[in-house]
């Protein structure tokens, strides 16, 4: 098939779920931003995506990012999500709207360091795994103080918490909690109202517990061959 026409489908299909979904949930759509994961996939099909009206992209390899980026127009919103490592950071910070992946100060303080004229927006990962903290994220129970330490840096805003949900866990569980820990946060951090949640196999779980930002792939795009 045409890869125009199947990305459209795909993308259309992934939109119709999104919106049965937020109907179930009672959820209002224009809260709810698809992220179109493009990690491993060619500009072309980032131009179909931007063509058929797509401006939110999700990556998480600098490298080819950055690339992307400097070819495609300006009205993008990047979204970073993949493990960060301090050497890439202030590349990251060139290109990147969002970080979805901040789970240490020490990156914070990095991206405050780049981003003293335009502030960046972070969602602070937070981890599902047991043990806690094995594939990236911030134990629950150490979130509110980075938080704090955090708000003290110029040029870096909270705009909410992300979570990957865990192997071997029904997403139910895991959004559910989420959604626990994410409303306990807002209390403190009332200006912290997104919720990164979400991918192909679980977003409209996602959906119902509040997620307002949905990282979507290989729905949309097909099965990555390359490893992210
Ligand atoms: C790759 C990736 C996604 C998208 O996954 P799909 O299953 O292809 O939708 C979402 N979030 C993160 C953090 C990812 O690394």
């Amino acid at each position: 098939m045409n890869r125009k026409i199947e990305i459209r489908n795909n993308l259309e299909n992934v939109k119709e779920r999104i919106a049965v979904a937020a109907q179930k949930a009672q959820r209002d759509l224009a809260d709810i931003t698809l992220v179109v994961v493009t990690k491993t996939f060619e500009v072309g099909d980032l131009e179909i995506l931007y063509a058929l009206g797509e401006r939110e992209f999700g990556e998480n390899r600098d490298q080819e990012a950055s690339k992307k980026a400097e070819q495609l127009p300006e009205d993008i919103n990047w979204h970073f999500q993949g493990q960060i490592q301090s050497n890439k950071l202030k590349s990251i910070c060139k290109w990147a709207d969002f970080i979805h992946s901040v789970d240490q100060f020490k990156y914070a303080k990095i991206i405050s360091d780049q981003c003293q004229i335009k502030p960046m927006s972070i969602f602070l990962q937070v981890s599902l795994d047991s043990p806690v903290e094995s594939r990236g994220g911030i134990d629950p129970i150490k979130l509110e103080n980075l938080a704090s330490e955090i708000s003290e840096l110029p040029g870096v805003s909270i705009a909410g918490l992300m979570a990957v949900a865990p192997l071997g866990i029904e997403a139910d569980q895991a959004f559910k909690r989420v959604q626990m820990i994410h409303s306990n946060f807002k209390h403190k951090f009332p200006q912290a109202k997104l919720l990164s949640a979400g991918m192909s196999g679980d977003f409209e779980t996602a959906l119902l517990y509040g997620a307002t930002h949905l990282r979507i792939g290989s729905s949309i795009l097909g099965n990555r061959y390359l490893s992210e």
